[in-house]
């Protein structure tokens, strides 16, 4: 596969263009970025450590039947996904209160909900990816309710997989951030998901310490991130347990195979 030029590039991720028209790569950057883009870092590997987490999760979701970009990881740094239609909805997921949520609403930190909930937010940066409803999406077209049923079912299946496969490592899932894409199969639209799912975009607390294992220890100040990924990565099976917790041996992931 031939890498082409560049096609679009994000806060956390570069996509390249290939030779074949219905497939890019994606490219896993070790910059972080917080509050709207007023916040930013270069946090080395970073990118690495999110390329193997998020391929190892979206390998499980697709053996479940949850359809995804992902086609195959390349190296350590990037993936080769299939191109979609990007909704411009950020699909948020939140088993237990944190957060945004708890600011907007005045509910008390670490509050368990009843029931997964999900916001939709409007991907548009300018805007601050503003909370919207249901009725929004349908109005403005951004989504057809066929699409948002089928995701929102999507959703529950990938959260209570998750829940699970965290659990088991001695994680508790928080929430988490979803985006889904469209592609054409025999000429129809399906809905896939799409992007990453990493501690970039979930929220990750030790089960027994609620120690955050994810990006809010960049939001927060409160440092050893790339510790707390390769934690996260080390409690899922892809890392070995001798790895040393260090940015240098991250950079040293490219010479663990895939499985
Ligand atoms: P909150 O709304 O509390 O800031 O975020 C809820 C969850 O969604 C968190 O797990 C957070 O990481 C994720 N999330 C929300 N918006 C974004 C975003 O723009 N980028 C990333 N990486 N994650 C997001």
């Amino acid at each position: 596969m031939k890498k082409g030029k560049k096609l679009y590039e994000g806060k956390a991720k570069i996509i390249y263009a290939t030779n074949d028209k219905n497939l890019v790569i994606q490219y896993f950057k070790d910059d972080a970025t917080a509050f709207n883009n007023q916040k930013k870092s270069t946090i080395e590997g970073k990118g690495v450590l999110n390329n193997r987490i998020s391929e190892h999760i979206l390998s499980n979701l697709s053996q479940i039947g949850i359809k995804n970009h992902l086609v195959t990881r390349l190296n350590m740094r990037e993936q080769v996904i299939k191109l979609v239609e990007i909704i411009p909805i950020e699909f948020i997921v939140r088993n237990i209160a944190t957060g945004s949520i708890t600011k907007r609403l005045g509910i008390e930190d670490g509050t368990v909900l009843k029931e997964p909930l999900i916001e939709y937010c409007l991907k548009d940066d300018k805007l601050g990816d503003p909370l919207i409803a249901e009725e929004h999406i349908l109005a403005f077209d951004w989504a057809s309710k066929k699409e948002i049923e089928k995701v929102k079912k999507m959703i529950l299946r990938i959260n209570d997989f998750m829940i699970g496969m965290f659990r088991g490592v001695g994680i508790k899932l928080i929430d988490f951030k979803l985006e889904f894409g469209r592609l054409k199969v025999n000429g129809k639209d399906e809905v896939i998901l799409a992007d990453e799912i990493s501690p970039d975009t979930c929220r990750l607390w030790d089960s027994i310490t609620d120690k955050k294992l994810d990006k809010d220890r960049f939001r927060k100040n409160l440092g050893d991130l790339i510790p707390a990924y390769t934690e996260v990565a080390k409690r899922l099976g892809i890392l070995h347990e001798q790895s040393n917790v260090s940015a240098v041996n991250v950079t040293k992931l490219s010479s663990v195979k895939r499985k």
